[in-house]
């Protein structure tokens, strides 16, 4: 627990192997969204703050040893950061459940994803090696291509799944050898101080690992826009990522950018034949829109559904998303936590007004809930809602809306599902209901997304990539192609029997 004591408490920009406060002085208070209440203060840094560790990673890169620590003990370190996550699951799972409101056993869920994670790139870099021996065609060449780290990496994060996003970019980042300068969200820094601790504690070198904790208009910017970076990895919305990919673009730095989603959940009438088929696709309905009050880039917030069956369906949806127990996340029987922010949620309550000002028909929610005991009245809550009769043109079903809201729209052929399900600018995720195998895999090849799911929703694996087509965003985390972005390929070419080439005759 040595990094842990290392740090004060509002101590949390991490520099150079030192906690400091902000250069400025500046301090925020960190809600607690299912109360309002502060229950951390943390360092407010700035553009300053963001020089200094740019400058701390840039050192350690250039002039330190991580980059050319040998792949076993990178590894090596990756599994004891791990197995230090795994010892403290409940501290952190707690932690997370408080800074952004999710259940405790989401919480502790969420830490067990970020273990797998450090695992899993731990595992890949040894697996993969130093890189591949090219058959030049002449035993006079003796050709390789290796991989080195990219260099100095800019992580930026958000508020939903703060700890998983952060360990998809730093896991892969230190396995390839890269040093890294992270910013969290500015309302949601806990467990991501936390990791760092843990990072230290696991023996990482001074100056490899630097965060900056504040917003993102001048650390956030600073960051992706600053000479000394090479890379910035961006999990974010639309709009900031966009700001952030021209940024890097002026010094042509490498981007990554997992953006948001508008994720349809296309369901089948023939899903629903059978009783025990039913209750499934509407059970996953329900997680696919409501799990973490809906603020999932992944979320199913579109059921697209066969017309026959629709009445029946959203029925039944309705009533089930009517009994969700909403509450503090930490209290037992609750079931879904509050919206992260008080933005949050007014940004739902406005999206909910513009769909029934559009015509669209509600089936359940629509309202902040009564406070009771496992409420506070000053908790940022929303009812899950479900929105009938709703069509593309609503601004609720083209713009993603983050919160626990539910569009119906339905089809009546398949071509007509599929037209419906791509009809979007983002393509993150999407699934399709049916007990016809050969109609699953005809509409699975047909979506415009990077994840689809038959028959299921939500889940992910670290082995295979995650990212968008369209704009939800550029390149792929986890997976082979989520350790690829960290690293430069190097084609290194050796003439055994160099002799002159004699292109020129002079
Ligand atoms: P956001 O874009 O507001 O903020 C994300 C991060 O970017 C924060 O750390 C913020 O401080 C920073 N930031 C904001 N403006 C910036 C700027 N100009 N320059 C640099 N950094 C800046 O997003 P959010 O509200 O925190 O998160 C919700 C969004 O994240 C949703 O759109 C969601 O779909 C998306 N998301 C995507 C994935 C994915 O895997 N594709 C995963 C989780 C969340």
């Amino acid at each position: 627990m040595a990094g842990q004591r290392a740090r004060q408490a509002d101590l949390t920009i991490h520099v150079a192997g030192e906690w400091r406060p902000a250069l400025s002085g500046a301090t925020r208070e960190i809600l607690d969204p299912a109360d309002a209440m502060p229950f951390a203060q943390v360092a407010e840094g700035g553009e300053r703050d963001a020089d200094t560790a740019v400058a701390a990673a840039r050192r350690a890169f250039d002039a330190g040893s991580w980059p050319h620590t040998p792949v076993a003990e990178r590894a090596a370190l990756l599994r004891r950061v791990a197995d230090l996550l795994v010892r403290d699951r409940e501290e952190l799972g707690l932690l997370e459940s408080r800074d952004a409101g999710k259940t405790v056993e989401e919480g502790r869920v969420d830490i067990d994803c970020v273990a797998d994670a450090f695992r899993y790139f731990a595992d890949l870099v040894v697996a993969e090696g130093p890189g591949r021996v090219v058959d030049a065609g002449s035993p006079e060449i003796h050709s390789v291509v290796v991989h080195e780290p990219v260099g100095v990496c800019t992580l930026i994060t958000p508020w939903n799944y703060p700890l998983l996003q952060a360990s998809w970019k730093i896991a892969p980042a230190l396995a390839a050898g890269n040093t890294f300068v992270v910013k969290p969200s500015e309302i949601t820094p806990m467990t991501t101080i936390a990791l760092i601790e843990r990072l230290v504690e696991a023996g990482l070198p001074a100056g490899v690992a630097n965060i900056v904790t504040g917003p993102g208009h001048s650390v956030g910017a600073r960051l992706a826009e600053h000479p000394d970076v090479d890379l910035v990895s961006f999990t974010g919305g639309l709009v900031s990522g966009t700001k952030v990919a021209q940024a890097a673009a002026a010094g042509v730095k490498k981007i990554a950018l997992e953006l948001g989603g508008k994720n349809p959940n296309v369901v089948f009438a023939d899903a629903c034949v059978t009783e025990d088929g039913f209750d499934t696709a509407v059970d996953q309905a329900l997680n696919a829109a409501f799990i973490h009050s809906g603020q999932v880039c992944s979320a199913g917030a579109r059921l697209i559904v066969e017309e026959s069956v629709r009445e029946r369906f959203v029925a039944e949806l309705a009533r089930r998303a009517g009994r969700i127990r909403l509450g503090r996340g930490t209290e037992k029987g609750v079931e879904c936590g509050p919206l992260v922010s008080v933005q949050q949620r007014a940004r739902t309550e406005e999206y909910v007004a513009s769909a029934l000002a559009e015509g669209a028909v509600l089936r359940c929610g629509g309202k902040r809930p009564e406070p009771s005991e496992t409420r506070p009245a000053g908790g940022y809550f929303y009812e899950p809602t479900v929105l009938d009769q709703c069509h593309r043109e609503m601004k609720v079903v083209r713009e993603e809306v983050f919160g626990p809201v539910l569009t119906v729209e339905t089809f009546r052929t398949e071509d007509e599902a599929v037209a419906l399900a791509n009809d979007t600018e983002y393509g993150l995720a999407g699934a399709v209901w049916t007990a016809d195998p050969g109609r699953a895999r005809r509409v699975a090849g047909r979506l415009r997304h990077g994840t689809v799911w038959i028959n299921d929703f939500h889940p992910y694996l670290p082995q295979a990539e995650w990212g968008g087509f369209g704009k939800s965003g550029i390149g792929r985390e986890l997976g082979p192609a989520g350790l690829a972005e960290y690293r430069e390929t190097k084609h290194v070419y050796q003439n055994l029997a160099p002799r002159p080439v004699r292109w020129f005759a002079g």
